[in-house]
């Protein structure tokens, strides 16, 4: 082979699988958790990135929970999908049979024209309706977000609300009560993976030839484990993102910047 720098190497080697995270979405406006303006400095996850802590502000503080929910949800409402989700997209173009196993629940890669994304840690466009024999998944509309975020907004403009107005507002995506609970069907600390996606993902690494590692810091496990799993089996690792990670080939720079350059080489 002959390879003359890192992205002809990474081109080369490229075997259409991706593992994604909050940083290929980053540059479509979607605030990633741990960078220094990330989501987490404002709201701590200890507090707010599970069920347990939620439940509680919802009826501790509604009006706090009002204004985490419409700048939680308004970002990936409003999102396009960016150069990168559209390079990885494009592959399928080139008739490249391609997997995307992403941490994300934004739908980007899926609006770009991705068709097999492997979401590991669900989507904010489902509902689950949690029920006694078996669990419900249902979609929920963007229309039907906008909604509840232009309700939210009335909320945090009158400066309170109480916790029944709250739960009137979020209905879309929140439930509580014995006659229907539901709520997003997106993975919080503490809780299981879909156990379908994460055997599609396991199953999808270890088949991995290569690997290319986009934008997540590789902190939440198990999903971190993955690059480590694809390597084991013999895959090349390639980290794309704004820091140093355990990879073969390292490409230092925004996704939506550094994985067209990848593509467009193969
Ligand atoms: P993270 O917030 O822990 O890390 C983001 C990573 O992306 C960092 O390494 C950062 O340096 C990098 N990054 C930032 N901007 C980038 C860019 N333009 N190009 C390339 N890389 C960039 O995210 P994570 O590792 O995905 O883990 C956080 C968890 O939170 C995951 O479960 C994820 O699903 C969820 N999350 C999802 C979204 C989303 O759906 N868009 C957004 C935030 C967080």
């Amino acid at each position: 082979m002959n390879w003359t720098g890192p992205f002809e190497e990474a081109a080369a080697t490229l075997r259409t699988t991706f593992f994604t995270g909050a940083g290929v979405s980053a540059e479509s406006g979607v605030p990633t958790f741990r960078d220094q303006d990330g989501f987490w400095n404002r709201f701590p996850p200890a507090r707010f990135a599970h069920w347990a802590g939620l439940e509680r502000l919802i009826q501790e503080e509604p009006l706090l929970i009002a204004e985490f929910i419409s700048e939680f949800v308004r970002p990936i409402v409003m999102a396009q999908p960016n150069a990168a989700h559209r390079a990885i997209a494009d592959l399928e173009k080139l008739d490249k049979d391609v997997t995307v196993v992403t941490q994300n629940i934004d739908g980007l890669h899926q609006t770009a024209g991705s068709s097999h994304v492997v979401e590991i840690h669900g989507s904010l466009f489902e509902v689950i309706e949690v029920r006694k024999s078996d669990d419900i998944i249902s979609p929920v509309s963007p229309q039907s977000l906008s909604l509840m975020l232009s309700d939210l907004e009335a909320l945090l403009k009158n400066g309170q609300c109480t916790t029944t107005q709250l739960l009137r507002a979020v209905c879309p995506i929140l439930g509580v009560g014995p006659e229907k609970a539901h709520r997003p069907n997106i993975v919080l600390f503490g809780d299981l993976l879909p156990s379908c996606a994460w055997n599609e993902a396991v199953a999808a690494a270890s088949a991995a030839d290569c690997l290319l590692v986009v934008g997540t810091s590789q902190l939440v496990y198990p999903a971190a484990g993955l690059p480590a799993l694809a390597r084991s089996n013999g895959a090349k690792i390639i980290g794309i993102g704004l820091e140093d990670c355990d990879c073969d080939v390292l490409l230092i720079g925004a996704a939506g910047v550094t994985l067209p350059r990848v593509v467009s080489r193969i």
